[in-house]
């Protein structure tokens, strides 16, 4: 569908928050992966892709400054298929350095030791099949606390008027143990915390309510069981730090996978 089409008129690029889930969904045309190939209906083409994954959540902050960054294939367990598959985009290493210049405060290194993850690249390989945009990637430095993510997420918004698109991609709900046992037992429903917890984020995320969304977590007994670990948090908090209060609120596919994994996408924008 063309931007037109959905009557959206873009002074500065959107930002795209990701609902991931399984590394199954690169093989499966199921909703969720037919969601991401949409997600390329709502923003228009970007020069360039700064992402920002669950998956990178280290002691540190780097920013991947590869000319060709490999698919890191960073799941067990899964069909050998899901191995072969590659997502060749080329990195962008001026873009990085000038990210690194941008969040000078935060001392933040360049390296070539990582490359595209699963939570970023088993999105683009539907949303931008052709593998042509550069794309960066921001580790997400557990030292950090929520406020230095948000902090550093709206150190970012100025890259939007420059065509690049802001990506990050974690899970609203994401609790593995949960989603596992649920597997095990033959049905997968989803638990009243999950989404009780998953429409508090929507209504804080509708109200431009960033006060409620940074004490969310680990604040409740409802987060806590949402993210037994902070890391398919935190991404939502940068995208929520790149956009600002008139960017509209977009929800191009919500639900639950596996019983206890939101599904839920937003755009900023
Ligand atoms: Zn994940």
């Amino acid at each position: 569908m063309t931007e037109e089409k959905r009557g959206l008129s873009h002074d500065r690029m959107p930002v795209v928050f990701a609902g991931h889930g399984s590394p199954m969904n690169l093989i499966q045309d199921n909703q969720w992966s037919r969601g991401f190939a949409r997600l390329g209906d709502y923003v228009p083409r970007p020069a360039a892709i700064l992402a920002i994954s669950a998956h990178w959540y280290v002691s540190g902050s780097y920013l991947t400054s590869n000319r060709h960054p490999p698919t890191i294939h960073d799941f067990g367990g899964f069909p050998d298929t899901l191995y072969h598959i590659e997502y060749p985009a080329p990195g962008d290493p001026k873009l990085a350095e000038q990210v690194r210049d941008l969040l000078g405060e935060w001392q933040v290194q360049l390296t070539e030791d990582w490359g595209l993850d699963h939570g970023i690249w088993s999105v683009l390989y539907w949303m931008y099949p052709e593998a042509n945009i550069p794309v960066v990637q921001l580790s997400i430095d557990r030292k950090l606390d929520v406020r230095q993510h948000y902090a550093i997420g709206r150190s970012l918004t100025g890259l939007r008027n420059q065509n690049i698109l802001i990506m990050a991609s974690g899970n609203i709900v994401h609790n593995l143990p949960d989603a596992f046992r649920q597997i095990r037992s033959g049905t997968t429903t989803t638990p009243e915390w999950a989404s009780r917890f998953d429409e508090t984020v929507k209504q804080a995320l509708l109200a431009h309510d960033i006060e409620t969304l940074l004490s969310l977590y680990p604040g409740t007994d409802d987060a806590q069981l949402a993210h037994p670990t902070p890391d398919h948090w935190l991404p939502l908090i940068y995208a929520a730090g790149a956009s600002t209060e008139d960017d509209p609120i977009i929800f191009p596919n919500e639900g639950f996978d596996l019983g206890s994994l939101s599904m839920r996408n937003v755009i900023f924008g």
